[in-house]
């Protein structure tokens, strides 16, 4: 009864409260989609003229296949993230070539098109053909979530499911892209993130976030924190005044720079040179001397790396050059060093070890 009483309550408060906006007036799929792919880049007020700007230039969508790469850039210009227009232009020119000129009018052959993901799908199949597919994005997400007290985290693909689940209850089968609209409108105009205007909202009185005084908590968005700690111990083998060092290779971070033999730990804890083969083989080699820095934190935009070097001196370059070439490692004398591309991390390192320690040129 709830759902029923929602969706009525929106449609009825969005027929009579909704913004004048151009691509409203139309059911033209063309117009449509330029309007949500636009959309996706900005707000209303920035992107109407756009909008405006496009259709008036490109009114069909041959139009707008036949122009020039170079031109629909030049027409985007100030959205940023140009890849949006380039497949806006590569979907018309699929539409045209493959499909006569016309959208297909089906959901999973929209989502088939160049820069058609599951929300444009599922409005140009709303909004021009009719098709009862509900739209899920962040204003969808905000209502949902408030209304019906829904703490899934919303950062959480696998939560898109029960959103998309839930609007399919509410949407209603004969005016599908009226409903679609009406949410989207409530999440942008009333039911905003912050400062919601609950007393102007056509769903107050069944709102479980008014009620609750949760209009703050939800929707739940809590991202996984995509930066890691890593903790690097460096061993820096000395000898004759020359330093080992080594090229990294694959991809990941410092691919193709210097750095000296690495023993990345899962934890800070300190290396056991018993449990390092590398380490126990150099120990039986001859180590003349050790020093060790105490542990610094490097930050890069998604990692932290807490590096310790631990610096091995030896006497004689036979005992240990055998060794070197087996893992990788090449001596550099330190001219050459200075020439070899390296982390930050390294660099500094050398700069404060070459104030206290001599080398070899
Ligand atoms: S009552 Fe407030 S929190 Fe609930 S849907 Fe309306 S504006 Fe959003």
């Amino acid at each position: 009864m709830i759902h029923k009483q929602f969706t009525s309550n929106i449609i009825t408060w969005y027929n009579s409260n909704k913004r004048a906006l151009p691509w409203r007036k139309t059911t033209n799929p063309y117009y449509i989609w330029i309007s949500e792919i636009i959309l996706q880049q900005t707000r209303v007020s920035q992107g109407l003229p756009y909008y405006q700007k496009f259709v008036a230039v490109f009114p069909t969508i041959q139009d707008l296949a036949a122009a020039s790469e170079q031109e629909v850039l030049a027409l985007w210009q100030g959205l940023g993230y140009y890849s949006r227009a380039r497949n806006m232009h590569k979907c018309a020119k699929v539409i045209t070539s493959e499909f006569n000129g016309h959208f297909p009018k089906a959901f999973e052959q929209l989502l088939k098109l160049p820069g058609i993901g599951p929300y444009t799908a599922a409005a140009i199949t709303s909004l021009a053909f009719n098709n009862p597919t509900p739209v899920v994005d962040g204003n969808v997400y905000r209502v949902l979530a408030r209304v019906f007290g829904i703490d899934n985290n919303i950062a959480d693909a696998k939560s898109f499911k029960h959103f998309f689940n839930l609007s399919a209850q509410l949407i209603n089968k004969n005016d599908p892209g009226t409903y679609n609209q009406a949410v989207m409108e409530l999440g942008a105009t009333i039911c905003s993130p912050q400062k919601p205007l609950c007393n102007a909202c056509p769903v107050e009185e069944s709102c479980f976030a008014r009620a609750n005084k949760k209009q703050n908590a939800l929707p739940v968005k809590i991202k996984k924190s995509r930066n890691r700690n890593r903790y690097f111990t460096y061993l820096v083998i000395e000898c004759n005044g020359k330093r080992a060092m080594t090229k990294r290779e694959g991809k990941g971070i410092w691919e193709g720079l210097y750095e000296f033999y690495l023993i990345e730990n899962s934890s800070e804890t300190p290396i056991d040179k018993l449990k390092n083969s590398f380490l126990e083989q150099l120990h039986l080699k001859g180590v003349v001397s050790s020093e060790e820095t105490t542990l610094a934190k490097h930050i890069l935009s998604h990692q932290t790396i807490y590096s310790k070097f631990i610096t091995l001196h030896f006497k004689l370059e036979a005992e240990v050059s055998k060794l070197l070439t087996e893992n990788g490692l090449v001596l550099y004398s330190q001219t050459e060093i200075d020439a070899l591309p390296k982390p930050v991390l390294i660099s500094n390192y050398l700069n404060s070890a070459s104030k206290s320690i001599n080398l070899q040129d």
